[in-house]
């Protein structure tokens, strides 16, 4: 692995090709039309989260049934007490707009025979207010946003092209920061995979757009990139995070042991009336909330895990044999297909569902103006905290998130981009004294490891004992992987695991430090106490 000399000068250099990554260089390359924007993505253009988005993206789109007051409320009630109420407000209010927007850059909504959109219904909405493209809304937005972005001459996309570290004070000084200090970023290191050098990108501005870290669990719905680098590297480069304990897990993935990421039916498939029933076909929801199923992730996913840790059973079913089977295809042609490919036809059979991790609702904490703690640092998506979810993300609202933030950062750097200096000084990636690394098979090793980790110990239900075995393990991955990591050649793998047990330990330390159970963390002591 070469180091290449050169420094690589960008105005603004967005990490990440999802939805957040995406809105903000196409609106950045819309208003600062003589700037040039890099877009860094560790994979294909489109892989990422977004791209498996199936149910849609939440707005209140009719007024006469609909209102801001209840998209707040049930925001709010899914948030579990802790979401920023001014938050919340300002993505709702906002929303409309956004979408307009998407739907202008060429995002095909589904209409009703009257032309009107067709709105969705998912759990945790008092209303429908999904707008969505079949069940591929993330394929859609992301084919629709890759379109514009590709027209614009002021951005250049680099695809596997892997984020290593922020670049701070810490690398232009050389000297230790601490989490407090007033820290600078100046772009970020990255790995030309394809080239096998490592670049350095000097920016006035960096926008840290890279999405979740599903792949710290075994079964999760996330695609592979999901492997919480951007919450890792912000931490690092010292900035503030908080919230990772709160997890969601998603209540209905198709049970398809050996399948990865583990294939989700959508939320949306329970809002058209499909019904959850355990192992043996009892219908079970109505013993943990009056809303059945209806009620919000967590608590379903939590009442699927009950029932399967009682029953040992491997999975429950959900039940769409009632449902307009005309109707239920064109809606979901892709979950129709899917189930038909693996002998489930859902006109007769119940389909096999089983929890799996699917969202982060903490991460890089974040203003209204999608500032991090870090000068000329912005984020925006899933790899932030920024309010709106609190304990739990409600349904559809991660999408609008990476939106709203993305248009606010371009609105702030409308007022102050003029005035954010060129960074001086920037070394070139230091790499000597490393060596290849024989050893692949130990970064296997480690990442199943890390993943093992957090499926037994800092799941759906934690406890203290848990949280401590998990605590000690990942310390001892912690030291292994530093001592690989400092003295072998870099390749991706190795720098995901790095992310992976970092974002883990953050996890893990987050939960120990909750004194109370909410929303996407739940502890089994803790709910003793409360007895
Ligand atoms: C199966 C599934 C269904 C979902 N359904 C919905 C839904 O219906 N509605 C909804 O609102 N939300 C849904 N979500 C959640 C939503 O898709 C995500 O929260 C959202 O897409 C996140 O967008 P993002 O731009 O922040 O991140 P992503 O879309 O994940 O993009 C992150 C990008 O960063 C890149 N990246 C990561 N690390 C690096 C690195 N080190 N260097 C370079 N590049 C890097 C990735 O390759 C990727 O391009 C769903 C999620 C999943 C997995």
């Amino acid at each position: 692995m070469n180091a290449e000399k050169k420094i690589h000068k960008t105005d603004f250099l967005v990490i990440g090709s999802g939805i957040a990554g995406l809105s903000f260089a196409l609106k950045t390359a819309q208003h600062f039309k003589d700037s040039t924007i890099t877009i860094i993505t560790k994979n294909e253009k489109n892989e990422c989260n977004t791209k498996y988005a199936q149910g849609g993206i939440s707005t209140v789109w009719d007024k006469t049934v609909d209102s801001f007051e209840k998209h707040i409320e049930d925001t709010l009630i899914a948030g579990d007490g802790i979401c920023d109420e001014e938050i919340v407000k300002m993505v709702v209010e906002d929303a409309p707009d956004r979408l307009q927007e998407l739907i202008d850059w060429g995002t095909k909504f589904d209409k009703t025979k009257d032309g009107n959109y067709s709105l969705g219904r998912e759990g945790g909405h008092s209303q429908d207010r999904i707008l969505h493209h079949k069940d591929i809304t993330g394929a859609e937005i992301e084919r629709a946003l890759i379109e514009q972005v590709e027209k614009k001459e002021n951005i250049t996309f680099l695809t596997y092209h892997y984020a290593i570290d922020l670049i701070t004070e810490h690398q232009v000084k050389k000297l230790p920061i601490k989490r407090k200090e007033k820290i600078t970023c100046f772009g970020a290191y990255v790995l030309d995979e394809k080239k096998s050098i490592v670049k350095t990108f000097s920016a006035k501005v960096t926008m840290l757009a890279t999405g979740g870290n599903g792949q710290v669990y075994i079964t999760t719905t996330n695609p592979v990139v999901a492997t919480g680098d951007g919450i890792a590297m912000a931490y690092r480069a010292k900035a503030e995070i908080s919230d990772v304990e709160f997890i969601q897990f998603h209540p209905t993935a198709l049970f398809n042991p050996g399948e990865y990421p583990a294939f989700l039916i959508s939320e949306a498939v329970r809002g058209e009336g499909a019904i959850l029933r355990d192992y043996y076909g009892e219908r079970f929801m109505k013993k943990y909330d009056d809303r059945e199923e209806l009620a919000s992730r967590d608590i379903v996913a939590r009442a699927i895990d009950n029932e399967l840790k009682k029953s040992g059973t491997p999975h429950v079913y959900l039940d769409c044999t009632h449902l307009d089977y005309e109707a239920f295809k064109k809606h979901f042609p892709n979950i129709t297909e899917k189930c038909m490919s693996l002998g489930i036809d859902v006109r007769k059979d119940y389909i096999p569902v089983s929890p799996a991790q699917h969202y982060i609702c903490g991460g890089v904490n974040i203003n209204k103006k999608a500032k991090t703690s870090l000068k000329n640092l912005y984020a925006s998506g899933e790899v932030t905290r920024s309010g709106l979810h609190g304990a739990n993300r409600l349904a559809s609202n991660s999408l609008l998130e990476g939106l709203v933030f993305s248009h606010n950062a371009c609105e702030n750097l409308k007022k102050r981009f003029h005035k954010i200096k060129e960074p001086q000084n920037v070394p070139v990636w230091n790499d000597s004294g490393v060596v290849k690394n024989m050893e692949k098979i130990l970064i296997t090793h480690d990442r199943n490891e890390v993943k093992t980790i957090m499926s037994n110990y800092v799941g759906i239900v934690r406890s203290n004992e848990r949280l401590l075995r998990a605590e000690r393990r990942l310390r001892v991955l912690y030291e292994d992987n530093k001592r690989l990591y400092d003295h072998s050649e870099l390749s991706t793998d190795l720098c995901e695991l790095r992310n992976l047990i970092t974002t883990a330990y953050l996890i893990t330390q987050f939960s120990k430090n909750r004194k109370e159970n909410r929303g996407g963390f739940y502890s089994a002591d803790l709910i003793k106490k409360e007895l």
